[in-house]
This record gives structure tokens, sequence and C-alpha cells, in this order.
């Protein structure tokens, strides 16, 4: 893509009403707009990462076993009284009366229509297990929409829900979320760590809020400085070799991790030498749950047992917060100048600067680059446009993408171009050949 038809408004002072990095980043790359309060449109550059997220948390649910399938936003408010939820959700759930007076809302979650779905469907113990999910808007009315996309009242979400004939079916289900979920995070580039969290009146002990140390985020976290060590990028495991993909979970869970509602003090300090206490605060970025029952019971979601008779399928959903991700990379990953894009969800991988355009010798190798580039299936952005070096520099450096190629008069001469990393800020200074090779 070609900067000077792209449409990039970057601004270059701070947005008065962005209170966190990642929204001030966001808007000053031209990532996002605010349509209303908590509500984002998503300009090309800023799409282009939602839907690069996006397509990492879809592969690792399809590699776990997971089906993908699409449910709308707007439901029916019956849904909703069959479950008790349509007067518990409170104010957070947008309501919606149509032509007909026909009650309906936008949708927060989907519990209650994936199993209205599934239980018109199942019929014996052989049509389980099951995992589905989908990607989709949701609507909650946040009292306090804050923070850009990191609490917005519009999101996207991930959302998938399990079916199984027991609870040992479910827990093997679950513990299947959880490493899909490690692998998920460590992918993005994020330390995300597993934390025991609430399961509210079903009790038990599987809930894990996957959550990012950040002192912007909105938890209060407790947990072991070992997590800060804790490795899940290489991970790899069989999901079919159950006891394999309960080790994992044993690891990751063996040592303290709590949300405040889960927290008790007296146990942290007693599991938790003094020196490796972590008391900070975190960003939710996904939430894992089983809930046995809860939605099967009153849905009359139940399966033919194999010793005959009748019981309600044990369930879990699973969600991971998609567009609040893009904001949590951020908050996680940037410096004084701008973004700095782990490689994997880069909007582009490599911003080719042209130092000056009305150069001939120069437009000529920068065009060059550009096909090369193009040829090779390198994701390039292209600064052709006429506008100072200085303004060039900043902008790459605020968009942040992984390399920059830096292309001028004088470099030409000596039969050079430069790169650099925009993590390290090392620029190396090389052949076009190399740099091309190195970039391919
Ligand atoms: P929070 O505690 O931040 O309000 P939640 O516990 O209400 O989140 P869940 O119902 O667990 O959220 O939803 C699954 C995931 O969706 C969360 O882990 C989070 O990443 C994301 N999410 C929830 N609310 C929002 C929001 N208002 N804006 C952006 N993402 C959200
Ligand atoms: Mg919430
Ligand atoms: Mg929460
Ligand atoms: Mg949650």
């Amino acid at each position: 893509m070609r900067l000077s038809r792209y449409f990039l408004p970057t601004m270059k002072d701070t947005p008065a009403e962005a209170q966190i990095v990642s929204h001030r980043l966001m808007l000053r790359a031209g990532m996002v707009r605010q349509a209303s309060a908590g509500i984002y449109s998503w300009l090309p550059m800023g799409f282009r990462v939602l839907q690069k997220i996006e397509q990492i948390v879809r592969e690792e649910q399809d590699r776990m076993g997971g089906q993908e399938m699409l449910m709308p936003t707007i439901q029916s408010a019956d849904l909703w009284r069959q479950s008790g939820r349509y007067d518990a959700y409170g104010p957070e759930m947008l309501r919606i009366t149509d032509r007909h007076e026909r009650e309906m809302l936008y949708g927060p979650t989907n519990e209650e229509l994936i199993t209205n779905i599934f239980q018109a469907e199942a019929r014996s113990y052989r049509d389980l297990p099951k995992q589905l999910y989908h990607i989709q808007w949701k609507f909650r009315d946040e009292v306090r929409p804050r923070f850009g996309v990191m609490r917005g009242r519009e999101f996207l979400m991930k959302d998938a829900y399990s079916f199984d004939l027991n609870y040992d079916g479910a827990k093997e289900s679950y513990n299947k979320y959880f490493v899909c979920y490690l692998r998920t995070f460590a992918r993005l580039g994020l330390k995300a760590i597993p934390m025991e969290a609430d399961t509210g009146p079903i009790g038990g002990n599987l809930s894990h809020e996957f959550i990012i140390l950040a002192d912007t985020g909105e938890s209060a976290v407790w947990c072991h400085k070992d997590f800060e060590d804790a490795d899940a990028a290489n991970l790899t495991v069989n999901y079919d070799d159950s006891k394999a993909v309960q080790s994992v979970v044993d690891h990751f869970t063996s040592l303290y991790a709590r949300t405040d509602e889960k927290h008790d003090q007296a146990m942290f300090e007693s599991q938790v030498p003094a020196d490796k206490r972590i008391e900070r605060r975190g960003i939710e970025v996904g939430h894992i749950f089983y809930f046995g029952t809860k939605y099967s019971d009153p849905f009359g979601a139940v399966v033919a047992a194999p010793d005959g008779g009748e019981v309600p399928v044990h369930m879990g959903s699973y969600g991971i917060g998609v567009s609040r991700l893009v904001g949590a990379i951020i908050e996680a990953s940037h410096d004084d100048a701008g973004i700095i894009w782990p490689e994997c969800v880069a909007p582009y991988k490599v911003g080719l600067v042209n130092l000056r355009v009305n150069d001939d010798t120069c437009v000529v190798a920068c065009d060059q680059a550009y096909a090369k580039l193009q040829d090779a299936g390198v994701e390039v952005l292209y600064d052709d446009r006429d506008v100072r070096p200085g303004a060039k520099f900043a902008d790459m450096d605020l968009i942040g993408l992984p390399w920059q190629l830096v292309i001028g008069p004088r470099g030409l001469e000596k039969g050079v171009v430069e790169l650099k990393s925009r993590a390290t800020g090392e620029k190396q200074e090389m052949s076009l050949e190399s740099a091309l090779a190195k970039l391919s």
C-alpha cells in the first residue's frame, strides 16, 4: 500500500480524552475513531490488526477441535426469560423493541442462544462432546466505558461453548481450552497468567481469568513471581491425550494466582515467599468457565445416556476479548515514540521510506524495492508522500511497523539502504538486495 493513497489520519498531539497510552496511541496512529461513547469505527490500519488477532485466535480454536459458526448480534428476550437472566442482567443489557412490539436485545454473550440451538438437535451421548465458537460483536452498556477499546460498549469477542456428558468430560474440555488459551496469548506475544476466578453460585474451581499484568488494568490480582518466567510460547500438546493436557494445566495452576474475588491474603502469604509476591493490577483478556447444567436444565438440553435415561449436558463457556487485545498488546509493547507491534499482529511487516520523492534514482530504487517485497508476499507500507524526512520517521515510529527500510540519495550513492528494527532501534546499512533477502 502506498501511504499517499492510504487513509491513515495520524495525529501529532495527544488527544485530551485518552487517559491511557494504548488509547492515545490508537487515536494518534489512526487506528480507530469514536462513533459514540464506547463505540468505535475501525479505520484501515486498526482493522488490519484486529483481523490478525482474530485469525490467530481462530487458528488456535480450530487446532483444539473447536468448530466455528456465527450467531446473530440480535437475540430474542424470550430466550433470556427462559434462563432467568433477562431481569438479572440489569442495565448492562441493551434492550430493543421491534415494529411488532417484540422485545429483542443486542447480545452481551450467547449461552442462551447456543443452548437453545444445541437442545433442538442433540439426541444422544454419541453427539458429544462438541466445542462450538463464534467471533462476533457484543454489546454491554457499561456504566463507565473507558480506555478506548479496552472497555468499549460494543466489542468483538470470541466466545466458545462446550457440551459434554458429565463433569469428567466437561473438565477435559475445560482443560483443552486452558491450554488453547495459553498458546493463543503466547502466539500474540503476551504473557497472560491464568488466575483462579470466582465461579459464583456454581462453585468448584473451574474458572480462570487470563490476565496481563499492567498498571492500567482494572482488576486487582495476586500471584507468584515465577509466572513471569513461565513460557507457553513453545507449548505443544496432543489435545487428544487428556493426561498430557491435564499435566500442562497442573503445571500452570501449581502456583498462587488469584483475582480479587478469590484472593485470600493468609493463603497468599503462606504459599508465596515474601520476595516472590506480586500484588498488582491486570487486564482480563480471557475467561474460561465451567457452569455444569445451569443452562441445559432450563432449556431442556438433554441427551440419552449410555445406560438409558436422559441427562442434561454439562457445559462451559470460554471468552476472549479480541478487540480488547488490540489495546492490551499496545499497553505491553510501546515506547515514547509510539507502538511497537509484535510481528505476528503488525498491520504491515515493513515500512518503506523514500527520503526524497523528487529524486529519480531514489524513486526508481524505492519502486523496485516495493515491487519486490510485494512479489515476495511481504506486507509493505510505502511512504511515498512528499513530506519532510523527520515527519516520515515520526509517523513510522508512531505506527510501529516491525521494520523500516529507509532509502535516500546519499545511501544510494554508496550503494546502501538502511534497515531499522522498531523494537531494538538498531539500524544497519546494507545493499538493497541483502535488505530484501532479510525481509522476505
Ligand atoms: P470485565 O471484568 O472486564 O468487565 P467480564 O468479566 O465482564 O469483563 P466476560 O463476560 O468474562 O467479561 O467476557 C469475556 C471477555 O470479553 C473478557 O475476558 C474480556 O476480555 C472481554 N470483554 C468483556 N467486557 C468487555 C468490554 N466492555 N470491552 C472490551 N472487551 C470486553
Ligand atoms: Mg464486565
Ligand atoms: Mg471480569
Ligand atoms: Mg470475565
